[in-house]
């Protein structure tokens, strides 16, 4: 690809961003208040053009550039300019007799010149979301688009270079040969988005240099379906947060688990979401995104090919068109073709079980997932369901869009990943606490007897300065939680 960024440059990048981020400029909040301002009118004055992006390397509708990226990008980047103050702020731990007077504090320091290593399904909000906390905490910062969407990453570099300070903030394009140079140096910290295949090559690199890692990644996040749930809305917001940017989403609705005796109503439901959604059929539709590439359809088509599931809707996949029709399949087993992996497509199988207590065995026998979703108004199911089990986040009766709510954090645990981004979690991602403290000589007289000759007056002294008396042994008793 012509605009890949030749790979004698790369280090010389490295080279150049480390000497601007010594340079001292991001000490000075007011400079990151202005590449912060700068980056929202970098995507305000462009958004035509990433739109124009989106099209090329996604066939993805206006409405959803402008609600799955452009405006959740620069509100961002406004939380973090309005909070930036705040966040940057040194901290004191609580008062303490003994340390106090040490005047101890908590430094807000950037970690460096880091690295952002981003996917192709939300090549804009993931470029973003983390490179607004980056900036805020003062890190320099190279972003790497992915291979797949070369039409956004023509456009970051161009519009990077026009809008951001170079010393600090630039783009490099490339695929595997780039990025495997990216990860041979040394970085502040390293977020890398994208699958756990890959998310092992990434933090087996950075173990080779200590650099801090964190990885986003995906994996197949289960619904739990109660029949007392609200059907209509319920069946709508799913369809549409399974095929909204034809699924490929990290944290789209994977697949269904519904009581087998309550199949048959789920599925009306969603047929009659999925003739409103699609009144013409899908074939006629303009509100769908396609799949980025003609292997990634291929690979989506072939799991529907080979599923023992019953395709109740859609079901048409055209690999060259990069065309694959929103589908559910029922009856679908756990060892079927679409279950053997995350699906990152617009297909949702439905996996019919006998009681919750299955369901949630089920869940627990696979690795924990980026999101949890419940379907239900019964709040007794829905406590039964997250306090016994374990995944990133834990929704109740939406989907998708937890990733865009102020305040609340935006990661995975274990094979999802770890490390947490948006608003204040990404400044804390690029941001070490460093510890202060500056004692005064007349501390002696308190600590002076640490130093030697030692002796039993010494011995008395120094433990009288710690408390180290313990509540009664058998003070918290615990019986058991009660089994829900
Ligand atoms: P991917 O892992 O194929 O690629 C992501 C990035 O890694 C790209 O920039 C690519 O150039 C780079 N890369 C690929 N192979 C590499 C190698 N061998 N060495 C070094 N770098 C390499 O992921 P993708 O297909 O673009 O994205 C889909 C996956 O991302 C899904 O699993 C999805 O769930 C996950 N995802 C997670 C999140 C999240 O925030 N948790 C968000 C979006 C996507």
């Amino acid at each position: 690809m012509s605009h890949y960024t030749p790979l004698e440059e790369i280090a010389a990048i490295h080279t150049a961003l480390n000497q601007g981020f010594r340079s001292g400029k991001l000490k000075s909040i007011a400079y990151r208040k202005q590449q912060l301002l700068s980056l929202a009118y970098l995507i305000k004055d462009n958004a035509e053009r990433f739109q124009e992006a989106f099209a090329a390397d996604l066939g993805r509708p206006v409405l959803e550039g402008a609600f799955l990226e452009i405006d959740g990008s620069i509100t961002e980047i406004k939380t973090a300019l309005n909070s930036v103050d705040k966040w940057a702020k040194t901290e004191r731990p609580p008062f303490s007799l003994t340390w106090t007077p040490m005047r101890p504090a908590i430094r807000k320091e950037p970690k460096g010149v880091c690295l952002n290593i981003v996917p192709f399904n939300y090549p804009l909000w993931l470029v973003v979301s983390p490179l607004a906390g980056a900036i805020a905490a003062g890190c320099a910062m190279v972003v790497k688009p992915s291979e797949l969407t070369p039409a956004m990453g023509a456009l970051l570099a161009e519009l990077f270079a026009k809008y951001m300070d170079p010393d600090l903030y630039r783009v490099v394009n490339g695929a595997i040969p780039e990025t495997t140079k990216l990860l041979d140096l040394p970085w502040g910290h390293i977020l890398y988005t994208g699958s756990g295949r890959v998310g092992k090559i990434v933090a087996g690199a950075a173990a080779k240099t200590l650099s801090p890692v964190s990885l986003e990644l995906g994996g197949k996040s289960p619904v739990f379906v109660d029949p007392k749930c609200d059907l209509t809305v319920g069946a709508r917001r799913l369809l549409w947060g399974k095929f909204v940017n034809a699924g490929q989403t990290c944290v789209a609705p994977d697949y269904v688990l519904v009581p087998r005796d309550f199949q048959d109503t789920f599925v009306a439901a969603l047929t009659e979401a999925y003739n409103a959604f699609y009144p013409s059929g899908p074939g006629a539709s303009t509100s769908l995104t396609h799949i980025v590439s003609s292997a990634h359809t291929a690979r989506i088509k072939r799991l529907i090919d080979e599923t023992k599931g019953k395709t109740v809707l859609g079901g048409e996949a055209d690999v060259e068109r990069k065309y694959v029709a929103p589908t559910v399949v029922r009856d679908v087993g756990p060892q079927d073709s679409l279950m053997s992996e995350e699906i990152f497509g617009p297909v949702l199988p439905i996996v019919p079980v006998d009681s919750l207590d299955e369901a949630i065995a089920f869940v627990n026998a696979r690795e924990h997932p980026l999101v949890l979703y419940v379907m239900s108004q019964d709040s007794a199911f829905k406590s039964k369901v997250f306090d016994n089990t374990q995944s990133g986040a834990a929704i109740a009766n939406e989907y998708i869009i937890h990733c865009g709510v102020d305040g609340l954090p935006f990661g995975g645990i274990g094979p999802s990943g770890n490390g947490y981004h948006t608003g204040k979690f990404s400044f804390d991602m690029f941001t070490h606490l460093r510890a202060v403290l500056d004692s005064p000589g007349w501390i002696d007289r308190i600590l002076g007897a640490r130093y030697p000759p030692y002796d039993d007056k010494k011995l008395k002294a120094v433990a009288a300065l710690a408390n180290t008396k313990l509540p009664p042994r058998n003070a918290f008793k615990f019986q058991g939680e009660k089994k829900r």
